[in-house]
C-alpha cells in the first residue's frame, strides 16, 4: 500500500498539489454557501417580518379610528353635561353622572325671553288634578304632566282633559320603580307599558320620560329609548304641605330655562299654584311646556340623555 503511494508520487507528484487545491476550493466554496444561505435565511426572515407587519401597519389606521371616534364622543359626553345650578339639597340622583344638554353650539342664542317649564309628576288624580285644571285654565298657562301608568289607567278622561286643554303629557313609568334597580328589559317594560295606557287614552304614546327620583344610570340611559327629563327647581312638596313654603320655595329658586317639579297628588301644591304663576309672572317670566322651551332654546331632545333645564 504504502509502495503504491509512493509509486504515485513519483509518478504524478502534481497529483498532491491539485488534491490540495481542490481541498482548499472545497472549503472556500462550503465557507461561501454556508454565508450565502446564512443571508438567506436572514432576508427571508426579514421577509416574514415583513408580512407580518404589512396587516398590522393596515390595520393601524383603523384602531386609531376606533380610539379618535370614542375620544371624540366621550368629548362629546363631556360637553353635554352642564353645570348644575341648584343647592345641595336639591339635587337628583342623576346630577353627578347625568349627561345633559347638546352641545352648547347646538343651542339657539337666548330670545330674551324669560322662561319657566312647570312640571307635574304622579297622577293624573280624579281628586286633585282637575281642580289644578282649573287654575291653569283661568290662568291661561299650559304645564307639562309626567304621569303614572297606574294612575292614567284609572283617570283617563282626566288624561284627554289635560291633552285638550294644550298640556303636554309625558311619561313618568308605569309603575314608580326607582329604574337603577331593574333590568334592562324590566326599563323597557315599565315605558312600553305607560304608552299603551296613553296611546288608548289619548292617541299616542309619550315622547319623554321622567324617571323615578331623577334616578339614571348607565342600564336606565340604554333602556329607556326616549329623552330624560330631570329638573332643577324641587319645592319638596311631598314633605313641606304647605301651600305659602311650596309658593317660597319655587319662586325663590326659579331662574330662567328652569323645571320645577311639582305633583298634582296633593292638594297643597294644587292650592299653591296660583301664587306661584301670580310672583312668577310679576318677576317676568313666561309659562312653556317641556317641549316647548326646549325648541324655544333650540335643544334638540336626544334619546337616552338627561335635561334638567335649557
Ligand atoms: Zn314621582
Amino acid at each position: 500500500m504504502m509502495q503504491k503511494i509512493h509509486e504515485i508520487n513519483i509518478q504524478w507528484p502534481w497529483l498532491k498539489i491539485l488534491l490540495l487545491a481542490m481541498l482548499v476550493l472545497g472549503v472556500f466554496a462550503g465557507v461561501m454557501g454556508g454565508l450565502k444561505k446564512e443571508v438567506a435565511e436572514r432576508t427571508n426572515e426579514a421577509d416574514s417580518v415583513k408580512i407580518e407587519e404589512v396587516p398590522t401597519e393596515l390595520l393601524e389606521p383603523k384602531a386609531v379610528g376606533v380610539k379618535g371616534y370614542k375620544e371624540s364622543h366621550e368629548q362629546q359626553k363631556e360637553a353635554l353635561t352642564e353645570p348644575e345650578p341648584e343647592p345641595e339639597k336639591e339635587k337628583s340622583q342623576t346630577e353627578a353622572e347625568a349627561p345633559a344638554a347638546p352641545p352648547a353650539s347646538a343651542v339657539a342664542p337666548n330670545s330674551g325671553r324669560k322662561v319657566v317649564a312647570l312640571t307635574f309628576d304622579d297622577g293624573p288624580s280624579v281628586a286633585t288634578t282637575p281642580r289644578l285644571l282649573d287654575i291653569l285654565a283661568a290662568k291661561r298657562v299650559k304645564v307639562t304632566f309626567f304621569v303614572l301608568g297606574y294612575m292614567a289607567q284609572r283617570a283617563p278622561e282626566v288624561l284627554k282633559r289635560q291633552v285638550a286643554e294644550g298640556h303636554e303629557v309625558e311619561s313618568h313609568t308605569m309603575s314608580h320603580q326607582n329604574l337603577i334597580n331593574l333590568s334592562g328589559a324590566a326599563i323597557q317594560g315599565e315605558v312600553r307599558s305607560v304608552d299603551v295606557v296613553l296611546q288608548g287614552a289619548i292617541g299616542r304614546p309619550a315622547r319623554l320620560v321622567r324617571p323615578p327620583y331623577g334616578a339614571i344610570n348607565d342600564v336606565v340611559r340604554a333602556n329607556v329609548g326616549k329623552p330624560m327629563i330631570i329638573w332643577t327647581v324641587d319645592p319638596e312638596d311631598w314633605k313641606y304641605r304647605n301651600s305659602a313654603t311650596v309658593r317660597a320655595n319655587v319662586v325663590s329658586h326659579a331662574f330662567d330655562g328652569a323645571i320645577v317639579l311639582m305633583h298634582d297628588i296633593y292638594d297643597t301644591t294644587v292650592d299653591a299654584v296660583a301664587g306661584v304663576i301670580d310672583d312668577l309672572r310679576a318677576a317676568g317670566y313666561e309659562f312653556l311646556t317641556v317641549e316647548e322651551m326646549a325648541a324655544e332654546r333650540g335643544y334638540v331632545l336626544q334619546n337616552g340623555y338627561s335635561y334638567g333645564s335649557f
